[in-house]
């Protein structure tokens, strides 16, 4: 199969879909590779890697698309990416098409067999490939926290890991998922006092094995988010509820009593969001202050760590984006029901069953 990797086009968005490693891979199954020029060369992977890992460098998009019989990235394709797409050709890609019918009606139209990252299952349950997303958003959300606490970024001067004879500042997670037990690990990891939130025991449990007294676990009802948020130098959202609106489980009244230059960030900001005064920011601009509370919402916290994040997504996607090369998207999809799963358009129609409700289409 000929597979096309063209170079993202979404607002800085420098992350790519196949590294020289992935290109390597595919190389090796008897696949022809064709990379735009320059398509890596942001975060520092070269047309002379990709070279050197067998692909071919092209010119512009407009020959990836042409050529290609699978096309491989990063986001949902633009609307000048749509215009390319072809009958039978296949797109793998995060598509995240519930909340956006322009993209589904031009996917519908384009005829191409549209493969989602984001509702691909995995045999142990979850969504694989969104998982490494979550990850380095957990991750970054402590460093974020970190930097904010500051008193040139508007914090309130404190250092997380405290020194000694000084306290370390308290963190606490809301959500002990995927976020939240990232955000866990690196907020030990510095020295914080931690303590994590969920409605569900048996993550609490799961969660206390692993790290002891290091951290607190409770169970998350009003009162606890009240008294644990009111405690806390930093709040960390990192709550969902798959499909649906993220709750608001931090009100503005308790915002406004929280401690001034305490910072909250709120990765679940991208499902609306788990603090009543939230807003999605970007990185040029990531925080506000409400009530003297820092607040980072951004909403696509991977995209600042965009070499560390293509790795990560690589390491996820790679193994279908070989599947459906070797196989062709029937076979490969008929062989595996969690990839199968990630069908969301083919062949001119929506084949999800929750985008086609979220878009009133028929199923
Ligand atoms: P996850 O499903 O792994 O974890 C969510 C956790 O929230 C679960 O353990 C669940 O039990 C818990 N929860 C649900 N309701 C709760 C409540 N009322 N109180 C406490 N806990 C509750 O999800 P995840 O992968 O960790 O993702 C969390 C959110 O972060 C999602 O909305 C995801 O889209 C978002 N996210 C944002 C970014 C970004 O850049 N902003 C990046 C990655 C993920």
């Amino acid at each position: 199969m000929r597979i096309g990797l063209p170079k993202e086009i979404k607002n800085h968005e420098y992350r790519v879909g196949l590294t020289p490693a992935s290109v390597r891979e595919l190389v090796a199954h008897g696949h022809q590779v064709l990379v735009q020029a320059g398509a890596g060369a942001a975060i520092g992977l070269a047309d002379a890697q990709y070279q050197a890992a067998g692909a071919q460098i092209v010119a512009d998009a407009a020959t990836v698309f042409a050529q290609a019989d699978m096309v491989v990235k990063v986001k949902e394709p633009q609307p000048q990416e749509c215009a390319m797409l072809r009958p039978g050709q296949i797109l793998y890609t995060y598509l995240h098409l519930a909340p956006d019918p322009e993209q589904t009606a031009a996917l519908v139209k384009s005829g191409a067999i549209c493969i989602a990252y984001e509702t691909i299952t995995g045999p142990g349950g979850g969504l694989p490939l969104l998982a490494p997303m979550s990850e380095v958003a957990g991750r970054m959300a402590v460093q974020a926290a970190a930097a904010h606490l500051e008193k040139s970024k508007g914090g309130m001067g404190v250092l997380l890991g405290g020194v000694p004879g000084v306290p370390a500042g308290h963190v606490v997670i809301l959500g002990g998922g995927v976020v939240g037990t990232h955000a866990l690990q690196v907020a030990v990891g510095m020295g914080a006092k931690v303590t994590v939130l969920d409605k569900n025991v048996d993550r609490l449990r799961q969660l206390d094995l692993v790290f002891g007294n290091r951290i607190h676990t409770l169970y998350s009802s009003a009162q606890s988010v009240e008294d644990a948020v009111l405690d806390a130098e930093v709040v960390i959202g990192g709550v969902l509820i798959p499909g649906a609106a993220a709750p608001k489980l931090v009100t503005r009244s308790m915002v406004a009593r929280m401690k001034p230059g305490a910072v909250v960030v709120d990765v679940a900001i991208d499902q609306g969001g788990c603090f009543e005064t939230s807003h999605a920011t970007t990185h040029a601009d990531p925080t506000f202050v409400v009530d003297g509370v820092v607040h980072y919402c951004v909403a696509n916290m991977p995209g600042a760590v965009a070499r560390t994040s293509t790795f990560a997504l690589n390491n996820a996607t790679i193994a279908h984006a070989v599947a459906l090369a070797d196989k062709g998207w029937k076979r490969a999809l008929q062989d595996n029901p969690h990839l199968k799963n990630g069908l969301n358009v083919a062949e001119g129609k929506v084949t999800y069953e929750a985008v086609a409700h979220a878009l009133g289409l028929g199923y």
